[in-house]
């Protein structure tokens, strides 16, 4: 299965004619080649964005959005293909695909499809100057998205969409990890009647293809999803260009659990928020405090319920957990439980590789629980992003909001509680970009989305990531 660039409609090999392989996590093997793109590739696809802003950008909102419409029905309809395929590149659970990752790719392009014919910009009488000033909203031009492997095309779509949808130009890079259905995304494209070059997809390495990308001097913003040193990379590259930068960065979300909480539903959601998609989901909650009073209950109910969850092949109906996305990757999780016990903590479940049958060469990882005593812990405080969560009690308020704090990262935080008070207090004190209470990952689209301190700069989401694609102007009329 050979993937290729998708520049100015066309689906082409790299310059170079060097490629990568393409692995296939589920069985550890190779099942395909994508383009190891090089500046050059990217130069040419920057090329086909410049020369498709300037009929775009003045292309109606009602067409603009008629096209991105098309684009989301064309994923619904190919739902089954594009969650294979995802499966296949990724490893997560076909199921989880069908009813996450896909779904939410065309959600993605519906809603900036509606978003754009709604997004107004502001106007400021001077009274008593005579002066009226009204503020453009204007398409920046060629923008670079670049996302992650954990949740390949819901990720890729969610930048897209919105620079598209502002009338802009984009040149963009999947993962190399998880290159496959955005490759799929350019033929929908085609279909779907968008014109050639507004959007560009180069396939290759962070290093070279990504690179090519936040340094290229005309390539004047880039919307970023990845882990927290590429994004202080990109920045220090970015930055001194002036480019306009939107980092959605790493997590070490807490989950706090109050004694007074709906106790089912909190451990039903809570072992989702640790292991849906194997964990490696930026929002999960993968350090869990539970109240000193429910602490025993919980560590035995949790362990039960993780202790049924399936560990499989992403194409069984069954299957709740499924492959890590790379070998690498596997190595790195399974670095993180081997230092557990050097650092006082005690794996209470899970920890070990799991060979799936006629998958030998997968990368299955259990679902690893492991209690520690102090939040200072590298468990604690360093992103591992796979299947594994810390637990630990507390005892009062004061205590678990400053160990919830207590980390580098900003991103979520979900809370578990019945008491108002608490909710409010705790939700003005948590220093991070969302927080749930009594539920997780429930997204509504409209909502700001994005972290504080390592977590990123600037939020995605409604009229936020508007607003990010498009540069504002402030034009001023003095009459008599
Ligand atoms: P990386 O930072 O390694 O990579 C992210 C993307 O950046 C990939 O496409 C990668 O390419 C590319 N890249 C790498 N180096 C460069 C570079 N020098 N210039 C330009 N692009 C580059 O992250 P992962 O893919 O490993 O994703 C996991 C991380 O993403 C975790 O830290 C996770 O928390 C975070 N994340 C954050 C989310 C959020 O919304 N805050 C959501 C989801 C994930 P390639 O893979 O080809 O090397």
């Amino acid at each position: 299965m050979t993937i290729k660039n998708y520049i100015n409609g066309e689906f082409i090999a790299p310059i170079k004619d060097n490629w990568i392989d393409n692995y296939n996590p589920s069985i550890g093997e190779v099942y395909g080649q994508i383009p190891n793109s090089t500046k050059e590739d990217v130069a040419k696809a920057y090329e086909a964005a410049e020369k498709a802003f300037p009929t775009w950008s003045n292309t109606t909102l009602a067409e603009r959005s008629r096209i991105l419409l098309n684009i989301a029905e064309k994923i619904s309809e190919k739902l089954d293909a594009l969650a294979n395929a995802e499966a296949k590149d990724n490893g997560k659970p076909l199921s989880l695909a069908k009813a996450i990752d896909i779904p939410r790719a065309s959600s993605n392009f519906e809603f900036f499809a509606n978003a754009i014919t709604q997004f107004s910009s502001e106007a400021h009488e001077t009274v008593g100057l005579n002066a009226m000033n009204f503020t453009l909203r204007q398409s920046i031009g060629v923008v670079g998205c670049i996302s992650p492997w954990n949740l390949p095309l819901y990720l890729f779509t969610w930048k897209i969409a919105p620079a598209i949808a502002a009338g802009n130009c984009v040149v963009a890079k999947p993962s190399e990890v998880t290159p496959m259905t955005a490759y799929l995304i350019g033929e929908i494209c085609n279909e779907a009647g968008l014109p050639k070059g507004v959007l560009n997809i180069v396939h290759g390495l962070g290093t070279t293809t990504g690179q090519a990308i936040i340094e290229h001097p005309k390539i004047k913003a880039i919307s970023f999803t990845g882990g927290t040193a590429t994004g202080a990379h990109i920045a220090r590259t970015a930055a001194p260009m002036f480019k306009k930068l939107s980092l959605e960065l790493g997590g070490k979300n807490p989950n706090i659990i109050f004694a007074d909480c709906d106790y089912d539903k909190m451990l039903v959601t809570t072992v989702r928020s640790s292991f849906a998609n194997q964990g490696q989901i930026c929002l999960c909650g993968s350090r869990i405090f539970v109240e000193e009073s429910i602490y025993e209950r919980f560590k035995k109910d949790f362990i039960k319920k993780v202790a049924e969850l399936k560990v499989g092949s992403p194409f069984e109906t069954d299957t709740n957990v499924g492959a890590l996305v790379s070998k690498a990757h596997l190595e790195k999780v399974k670095s993180y439980i081997a230092i557990a016990e050097e650092e006082g903590g005690k794996i209470v479940f899970g920890g070990e590789e799991i060979e799936v049958e006629n998958f030998e060469n997968g990368y299955y990882l259990q679902p690893t629980i492991i209690e520690v005593t102090s939040n200072q812990c590298k468990l604690n405080q360093e992103e591992i992003f796979g299947p594994v969560v810390t637990m630990m009690p507390f005892k009062t308020e004061a205590e678990v909001l400053e160990m919830a704090n207590d980390v580098r990262y900003g991103l979520s935080a979900t809370l578990w509680t019945q008491n108002l008070n608490r909710t409010m207090n705790f939700s003005k004190q948590l220093q991070v970009g969302i927080v749930w209470v009594n539920t997780w990952l429930l997204r509504d689209l409209r909502t700001p989305f994005g972290g504080m301190k390592a977590s990123g700069v600037g939020r995605e989401g409604g009229l936020e990531a508007l607003r990010f694609f498009t540069e504002p102007k402030n034009v001023c009329i003095q009459y008599n």
